[in-house]
């Protein structure tokens, strides 16, 4: 009897303990009420709450079977947890056949393999591949998820780029036509206007002023048509063909001897700085002295009177960094991420002279650096000068 009295009085102890411990957890949130009200409204919520949470993640899964995109989801052992319905459009599967799948498995390309691993030790990777000779092209994005694994999102951009490559051959077409008609009139306005001059006060000097601006403009007509012939031949080309060891000092004092006449007319000092030691870099030199050319042309065509123009080359993270420092008008901002654009020209009044150019070196330059593996950028504050640098990685030396 009283070993039964114990037990009842030890578990109405624990009850009271319990029913303390409830009301002083839930005190906060609902004051005044009664325990057993307060564990309802509290399980009430936590009903609503995963209602809640259930609505959210079938309205996210129908999004993401909705969107054009491919969405794959990559678990810690690399294999496939989720993948939408354009993903497996996109890979030419059945529905619902990706998942439990390894990477080399679902798209038995070991370049997608390449940007997991990439995206696993950085965080995030990309690249373009076409799976098969008749697969759509695609943009692999690889992004490390904040809570497991990784997702890769797949974009079919083959229409872009087979607009791209209709865009290119029209304007290589273009420019072949023009070319030969437009060096006749050139080479005729050249002989014209040294006839012109010839001929002295037999021809009056208005007629004369006009010859020699029609020699000029016809110039910058064929200029501008060679540019876009070589802009097209770099594009389409893909990679670079000639690879060689390219040390760039060297190139940057060719390439400023190249300039230095036209530095000298303009009133600017060209100077050069080189780096100790610098390696080699693995390239094509005459692609990379006409980005020097053309950096140090721009560096000079907008550099003052009295300006001097540096070209600097020294190592940074595993690159050969080269930049053109200049002292002149600088580029606002907002032009900064545009320039290299082709055709783009911050203001067209702002050139000295006639050295006006065509707005396509910039985007000749950057093909070249990518070629190469490498990137190019500016940095500029307006009316103090502006910086070019570009960066190709270096390579394992030469045996
Ligand atoms: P362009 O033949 O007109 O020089 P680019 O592609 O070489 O064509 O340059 C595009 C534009 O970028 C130029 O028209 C100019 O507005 C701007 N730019 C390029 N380099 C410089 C520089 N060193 N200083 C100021 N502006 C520059």
């Amino acid at each position: 009897m009283a070993i039964l009295l114990a037990i009842v009085i030890a578990i109405a102890t624990s009850r009271g303990r319990t029913l303390e411990e409830i009301r002083g957890l839930t005190e906060e949130r609902f004051p005044g009420e009664e325990p057993a009200g307060r564990v309802r409204r509290l399980l009430a919520e936590a009903d609503a709450a995963t209602l809640e949470l259930d609505r959210a993640r079938r309205d996210l899964s129908y999004l993401i079977e909705i969107i054009g995109v491919g969405v794959v989801g990559i678990g810690d052992d690399r294999r496939i947890t989720s993948a939408n319905a354009a993903a497996h459009t996109l890979l030419d599967r059945p529905a619902g056949s990706l998942r439990g799948l390894t990477i080399t498995g679902a798209f038995l390309d070991t370049r997608i393999d390449a940007i997991v691993e990439a995206a696993r030790e950085t965080g995030a990777a990309s690249g373009e591949v076409r799976l098969r000779p008749d697969a759509a092209m695609l943009v692999v994005r690889a992004r490390r998820s904040p809570v497991e694994g990784l997702w890769l999102v797949l974009e079919d951009v083959s229409e872009l780029r087979r607009l791209q490559q209709i865009r290119a051959e029209f304007i290589d077409n273009l420019s072949h036509e023009l070319r030969t008609p437009l060096t006749t009139v050139s080479l005729l306005a050249e002989t014209l206007t040294r006839e012109a001059e010839a001929a002295g006060d037999a021809i009056p000097a208005r007629m004369r002023d006009r010859i020699a601006k029609i020699e000029v403009e016809t110039g910058h007509i064929v200029q501008m048509v060679n540019e876009l012939l070589d802009l097209s031949r770099i594009e389409s080309g893909g990679s670079l063909g000639v690879l060689d060891w390219v040390d760039m000092g060297p190139l940057a004092v060719a390439s400023t001897e190249r300039l230095r006449l036209f530095a000298e007319r303009q009133g600017v000092t060209l100077r050069t700085d080189l780096a100790d030691g610098l390696p080699p870099v693995r390239g094509d030199e005459g692609r990379l002295g006409q980005v020097l050319v053309n950096l140090l042309h721009n560096a000079v065509k907008f550099s003052p009177d009295g300006g001097d123009v540096v070209v600097r080359v020294a190592v940074e993270e595993g690159s050969v960094v080269t930049s053109v420092i200049d002292h002149g008008v600088g580029i606002p901002r907002a032009a900064q991420a545009r320039i290299f654009e082709r055709f783009y020209k911050v203001d067209r009044a702002r050139v000295r002279g006639e050295a006006s150019g065509t707005g396509l070196g910039l985007a000749i330059s950057r093909h070249v650096i990518q070629q190469h593996g490498g990137r190019i950028w500016v940095e500029s504050d307006e009316g103090a000068g502006s910086t070019f640098s570009f960066a190709i990685p270096i390579a394992d030396p030469p045996d």
